[in-house]
């Protein structure tokens, strides 16, 4: 396996403080701490167990809805929005998951080459395998080539710690072979985590990203829908969501993200924002 880089340390890419190094986050911490005083407390207090199975209970409710909530921070670092310095330069960051696809990710390099603008592309391991030509295509144009999981599965969310860790190494490993960068950033399979991942990212190390807003892509086939949801509210520091896989096709047979990203980026520009990578929003890139 290809021993991954280091990034460059920098204070907005937060991998310089935690690299190697896992604090849990106090969600975690709390859980941790009270499930080991209600076993502690258990033998002491048997006519309790009612109470101690409500507490338990509810734990894992907490712990559940952690899960289920791609934006939430409960269990450890995540990155909704770019940092303050980027924002303040006008960036806004495009991110593209579940590629890559022979047809629609060579359709969207070509409207990103034509509005000058960089992506983060969040690659599927096994794909990434299959179409090795296109993850070096999207690293020659300038763009990041993230990882997604080797497999997207939808029990991503269920893995071990040891399965979580071989499944993104593997990705990791697949990715970086191919594109010639390690990824530095990781995105979870519908972006449901689970209390493991945190440390395992923390130990390769990867930081966890999900988005300021997303289009439903995949699901929704109407391009001015999805162009909504993406510009409502739209500023500098977003770090928006598409897919060059996995994406909805309109009724002509067109993928609904090529289609939305042909009419968000001369918006973009419009507004004065500029779309990048997420290296280039952290300045790991001289082109940020
Ligand atoms: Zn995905």
């Amino acid at each position: 396996m290809i021993r991954p880089q280091l990034p460059t340390p920098d204070r907005d890419s937060g991998l310089a403080h935690r690299m190697g190094r896992w604090r849990p986050s106090r969600t975690v911490l709390l859980s941790a701490w009270l499930n080991g005083a209600l076993l502690s407390a258990l033998p002491l207090f048997p006519k309790l167990w009612p109470w101690f199975l409500a507490l338990c209970l509810a734990d894992q409710a907490v712990l559940t809805l952690a899960v289920l909530w791609p934006r939430s921070s409960l269990l450890g670092p995540n990155l909704v929005r770019l940092s303050p310095s980027a924002t303040g330069r006008g960036l806004v960051a495009l991110t593209f998951d579940d590629g890559p696809d022979p047809q629609i990710t060579p359709a969207i390099l070509d409207l990103l080459d034509a509005y000058g603008a960089k992506a983060s592309f969040f690659c599927i391991g096994n794909r990434a395998e299959r179409h090795a030509g296109l993850v070096e295509e999207i690293a020659r144009r300038g763009h990041s080539v993230e990882n997604h999981s080797f497999r997207h599965s939808n029990l991503f969310a269920c893995y071990s710690p040891g399965a979580l860790r071989r499944e993104i190494e593997r990705a990791q490993s697949v990715i970086a072979a191919r594109s010639g960068t390690p990824p530095r950033f990781f995105r979870a399979p519908m972006g449901f985590r689970n209390p493991f991942l945190d440390p395992v990212l923390a130990r390769i190390p990867l930081r966890y990203v999900s988005w300021t807003r997303r289009g439903f892509d995949t699901a929704c086939r109407e391009p001015e829908i999805v162009l909504r949801r993406l510009t409502r509210n739209l500023a500098a520091g977003d770090i928006l969501l598409l897919h060059d896989g996995s994406s909805a096709c309109t009724v002509e047979g067109e993928p609904v993200s090529v289609r939305v990203l042909s009419a968000l980026l001369p918006l973009l520009g419009a507004q004065g924002l500029r779309a990048v990578s997420l290296p280039m929003a952290m300045g790991n890139t001289p082109d940020a």
